[in-house]
């Protein structure tokens, strides 16, 4: 029998959408080399990026206006969320799916070849197997910590969480600069994490590790390293044509992921439906899932991201004062939706006109040549 779908790779991305098209009564096989792997980052979110299926007990934490900090305060008027990870995984059950543990060797339009020699149909294929490292491409790294809620709450100064603090930590100075993410995960933890947000190479693991150390030591906190980690790295972009012709990318892979914020999660679990509807309905089901108005905002992001690399260290806490400073909905359309190319043209617009003329200047050359 021929599935309807094939989904290759079961992530966050492949099992969001194997799960919503059993729901929808798809027939659907699913790939990964270890389908059974349980899921342990620590995924965060803005609320209003969920779909609307995803159930309230998938929310291990919530932030209402968390806060950001460039040189100065920025109170975000929007509630972000930390996911419980097992419970997701749970939620995005793969029962009504054929499940096949197996290594993908080649994915082509009628289906794919395993390891094992074993071949599988359907009459959609997509790729979601996520982006391999790469030395070409820019990656995110973080380190973190998990601390009771009285050592996070030393550092908040009132806050309901840091989404982003870039205020330096001592001896971090004339580098490349990293900020500290500060969220409740649940449990009465949270999570403390020093991130690169954005490098080619992006800050080791172990530079990370220590300028926590300092951040933490600067506001009087000693960790004793029994403290149970986090380290984070993965690329920001997929390769051009990196996906095999004729099958549809999705998730990290297939472009879902926000090129300058690393963040694909909620975007590929909100995209999942369409192209389930579109294999229902026998519609193309990569117009469903990019408009010409999302491959115009994802190519703009991408510049995004290439202003971001181009920025010297001494400047990049006063493009994010000014950044958070845009109106709630700018802010919104650069860091969240991928249909709203106004919203993202009004954002970049506003901040490329309120930067500073040294940081447009280089901006404005990265745009140019990036
Ligand atoms: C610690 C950590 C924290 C993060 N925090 C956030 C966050 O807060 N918010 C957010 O949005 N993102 C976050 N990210 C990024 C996020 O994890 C990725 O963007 C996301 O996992 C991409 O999902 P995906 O399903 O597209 O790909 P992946 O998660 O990479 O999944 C790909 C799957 O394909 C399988 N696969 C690959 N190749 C083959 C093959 N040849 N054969 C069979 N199977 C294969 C793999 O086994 C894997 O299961 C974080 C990442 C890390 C590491």
């Amino acid at each position: 029998m021929i599935a309807d779908i094939l989904v290759a790779g079961l992530g966050p991305a492949g099992r969001a959408l194997a799960h919503r098209a059993t729901v929808a009564g798809l027939s659907v096989v699913a790939i990964d080399k270890n389908p059974k792997r349980a899921w342990t980052a620590t995924y965060g979110a803005w609320l209003d990026e969920l779909p609307p299926w995803l159930p309230g007990a998938t929310i291990a934490a919530r932030a209402p206006q968390p806060v950001a900090w460039g040189h100065r305060r920025h109170t975000i008027d929007r509630t972000y969320v930390v996911l419980d990870t097992p419970a997701l995984q749970r939620h995005l059950s793969l029962g009504n799916a054929t499940v096949v543990q197996g290594s993908i060797e080649q994915l082509d339009p009628g289906g794919t070849r395993l390891a094992s020699g074993e071949h599988l149909r359907a009459r959609l294929v997509v790729d979601a197997r996520g982006i391999p490292r790469s030395p070409r491409s820019a990656e995110q790294t973080a380190y973190g910590v998990l601390v009771p809620a009285a050592t996070a709450r030393i550092l908040l100064d009132g806050a309901s969480a840091l989404f982003m603090d870039w205020r330096a930590p001592r001896r971090s100075g004339g580098v490349t600069p990293s900020f500290l993410y500060a969220v409740p995960v649940g449990g009465g933890r949270w999570l403390l994490e020093e991130t690169c947000l954005a490098g080619r190479p992006a800050l080791g693991i172990g530079e990370l590790r220590q300028r926590l150390h300092d951040r933490l030591a600067g506001r009087g906190i000693d960790l004793d390293g029994t403290e149970p980690t986090e380290t984070v790295r993965f690329p920001l972009r997929p390769p051009r044509g990196f996906v095999p012709a004729g099958v549809l990318g999705f998730g990290a892979r297939g472009g879902l992921g926000h090129p300058a914020t690393g963040y694909s999660v909620a975007a590929s679990m909100r995209a999942a439906d369409a192209v389930a509807a579109a294999v229902l309905q026998r519609s193309d089901p990569a117009r469903a899932l990019h408009s010409w108005r999302s491959r115009a905002v994802s190519a703009l992001r991408a510049k995004g991201l290439a202003s971001l690399l181009a920025l010297p260290p001494s400047e990049v806490a006063g493009f994010f004062d000014v950044f958070f400073e845009l109106p709630p909905a700018q802010q919104r359309a650069y860091l969240s939706g991928r249909e709203d190319l106004a919203g993202l043209t009004a954002a970049m617009t506003a901040l490329f006109a309120r930067v500073p003329s040294s940081t447009r200047a280089r901006l404005a050359r990265s745009v140019l040549t990036g």
